[in-house]
């Protein structure tokens, strides 16, 4: 099977591994450049949001993530994560009986102050190494890698399947599909003061690569004009929140400012992956949870590629 993936991001590279695991096919990975994937913060834990709620699937996906992970680390040589856990703040005026709730609940989540919360579970993964690692174990499988900018689905037509997982150029190649588009920047910054681990508040700290960096972020701009990165309205955003819950944590230097898009569904909270038509198959919608989803839904998606079969794919995430 001739398999074209549109598409070099956590998404992409996701299935493109799981397919790369079954036998007879040929895959090209067509990539524009950019995307969402190289500027991820790196945060992976299943309690995202005010709420606190578990994901979906969160354990799940985890497992399923830690895997790449590892095939990332075998190719690079080095690893490709922090994991010793995540630090949540309380910040809402209901955030610790949430909180509370959720350590009675689970144990893989525990109060460790009167406002804060420790995520056993959650990591800080080097969002652009781990890609390098991963499209590097793709091409070493015997994946083609081919930079350049799809304009339209009949430049793929040699091919027997098509897999859109191209992140905000979905809205172009798979207009059918509804899905908002939200900016987030962040910026990169070394810090003054040592910071064992990563902590999500208003706005969040992610542990950078580099010793002594961080990168800070939680900016969701709806109505942006351009993806640009501008420096000054991250700050003017992000600044307030992050001086409520670090504020022994304010000497730092902005090093750099990276933005990039988000995509959601507009009728789920959750990612789309499925059939859009005879031959083309879509991944997308990832939200922030990217980390958490990619390669649990790139394993299904693949199954379901390979079998023609939608059916394979969990119900909550399935596009018919
Ligand atoms: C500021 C910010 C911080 C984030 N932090 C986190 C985090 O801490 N944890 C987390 O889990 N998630 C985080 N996310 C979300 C995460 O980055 C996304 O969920 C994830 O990267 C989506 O991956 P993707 O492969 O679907 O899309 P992308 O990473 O956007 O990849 C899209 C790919 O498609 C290619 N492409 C697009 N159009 C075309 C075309 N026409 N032809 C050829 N190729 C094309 C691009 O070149 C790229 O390779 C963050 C997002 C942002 C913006």
């Amino acid at each position: 099977m001739k398999i074209a993936i549109v598409g070099s991001g956590f998404s992409g590279c996701g299935v493109c591994w799981h397919l790369l695991l079954q036998k007879g096919v040929e895959i090209t990975l067509f990539s524009a450049g950019g995307g969402a994937t190289h500027i991820a913060s790196g945060l992976l834990h299943p309690y995202p949001g005010m709420k606190a709620r578990r994901s979906w699937k969160a354990s799940e996906g985890m497992r399923a993530t830690k895997n790449l992970l590892k095939t990332s680390e075998e190719v690079l040589g080095r690893s490709v994560a922090i994991q010793n856990g995540i630090i949540r703040h309380a910040m809402m005026p209901d955030s610790v009986e949430i909180f509370l709730k959720r350590a009675a609940e689970y144990d893989d989540f525990e109060m460790i102050g009167p406002k804060l919360a420790y995520i056993r579970s959650g990591m800080t993964v080097h969002a652009r190494s781990y890609l390098e690692g991963l499209l590097g174990a793709c091409l070493s499988r015997g994946a083609r890698y081919v930079e350049r900018s799809i304009g339209s689905l009949e430049e793929l037509e040699g091919f027997d399947t098509v897999i859109l997982a191209c992140g905000a150029g979905m809205t172009s190649l798979a207009p059918e599909l509804k899905l908002n588009s939200v900016k987030g920047q962040i910026l990169k910054c070394r810090m003054a003061k040592k910071v064992e681990r990563s902590i999500i508040g208003k706005g969040y700290l992610a542990l950078g690569e580099e010793p002594g960096t961080c990168f800070f972020g939680a900016t969701y701009e709806r109505n942006f004009i351009d993806n640009e990165a501008d420096e000054k309205r991250v700050k003017a955003l992000l600044f307030p929140n992050l001086e409520m819950f670090l504020p022994s944590l304010s000497e730092f230097n902005v090093l750099e400012c990276y933005s990039g898009i988000r995509i959601s569904s507009q009728i789920s909270h959750l990612p789309l992956i499925g059939k859009l038509q005879d031959g083309i198959w879509v991944m997308t919608g990832m939200k922030s949870r990217g980390l958490l989803y990619h390669a649990l839904l790139g394993e299904q998606l693949a199954h379901a590629v390979m079998l023609n079969d939608e059916s394979v794919i969990d119900r909550e995430v399935r596009l018919s």
